[in-house]
């Protein structure tokens, strides 16, 4: 299979900002929360809030309702009800079962697929090297659920991101046979994260481009499920002095709510590190008022650029 995306006419918009509770908000996040929140209100669209605790072992209690409370005190309130992936499994495994044969049982543990040396993914997951594709050999059992990919050759998709431009991932490189439920039991991030936003009309994804590599497995993914596919925006990350990406564990943000100095103070920054042009603003009422014009702004100055 050879996939190619092409960006769908605009309609009508829905974005959408999707934490993992796994710590309070931080830095970055901010940086995705608020890039996402912008281009939202730039296309009048809705912008939702979703809580990606899917991975409940790595859920942090209170996480969730923290970055939700953080976010009302910068003024980012979710257009819907928010959604909480731990309550939405039966969607999960409907959309596993609707896989069919695209699916199959995998009984491979993560030393075997490290000894493999296929190498490992851009997001850190080790390449899996088919094993239990034509099924389990006898006197195994089934650890995890795989996605089967198309074969080298077969497995490009070509996207265009609105910020990175038009770009080509492999899936049998670059990912090979990935998980949909993991050997926790936990269903995976990739396959959630399709459901979710194609349940919930997602049209626009904006979010760090630490996770421009998941996307042509969504990509594939979608149109197996013949859902859609969304635009993509992934905004640049933001790293420490170290160059290291920041984490939940470094640097929440300090902002108590009622704190419109603070709270301005982080939006400035997320915002200017977004390349928008901003003076300080004395509430955070005219901080909204410039950012979202000077998002469009930038934005058509980019696509200008690019054309
Ligand atoms: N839950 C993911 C994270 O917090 C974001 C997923 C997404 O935006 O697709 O990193």
């Amino acid at each position: 299979m050879s996939t190619t995306i092409s960006t769908p006419a605009s309609t009508s918009y829905v974005g959408r900002f999707a934490p993992s509770p796994t710590g309070p908000l931080h830095a970055g996040s901010l940086v995705a929360a608020l890039a996402s929140y912008l281009d939202a209100r730039a296309h009048h669209g809705e912008w939702l809030v979703r809580i990606e605790d899917i991975d409940e072992g790595r859920s942090v209690a209170g996480a969730d309702m923290a970055i939700l409370a953080l976010l009302e005190s910068l003024g980012m309130v979710s257009d819907r009800e928010v959604v909480w992936q731990s309550r939405r499994k039966s969607l999960y495994e409907a959309a596993a079962q609707q896989l069919g044969q695209h699916a199959y049982p995998c009984g491979c543990n993560r030393r075997e697929i490290l000894d493999s040396r296929l190498g490992v993914a851009p997001d850190g997951a080790a390449i899996y090297p088919g094993t239990c594709r034509h099924g389990l050999a006898p006197g195994r059992t089934m650890r995890s659920l795989r996605l089967r990919v198309p074969e080298g050759g077969a497995d490009d998709v070509t996207f265009t991101d609105r910020f990175m431009g038009t770009l080509t991932q492999h899936l049998a490189l670059d990912s090979g046979d990935f998980v949909l439920k993991r050997a926790d039991g936990y269903w995976a991030y990739q396959l959630a994260v399709v459901v979710d936003d194609a349940d919930q009309g997602v049209t626009d994804i904006v979010r760090g481009a630490d996770l421009i590599d998941s996307t042509a497995r969504q990509i594939y993914l979608q149109t197996l499920l013949g859902a859609p596919t969304p635009r993509y925006l992934h905004v640049p990350v933001v790293r420490n002095a170290a160059g290291e990406k920041l984490s939940k564990q470094t640097g929440a943000l300090a902002v108590l709510p009622g704190d419109e100095p603070a709270a301005i103070a982080a939006l400035l920054d997320a915002a200017r590190f977004l390349g928008l042009p901003l003076e300080r603003p004395g509430t955070l009422a005219s901080f909204w008022r410039a950012a979202i014009p000077a998002w469009s702004a930038m934005l058509a100055e980019r696509e200008g650029r690019q054309r």
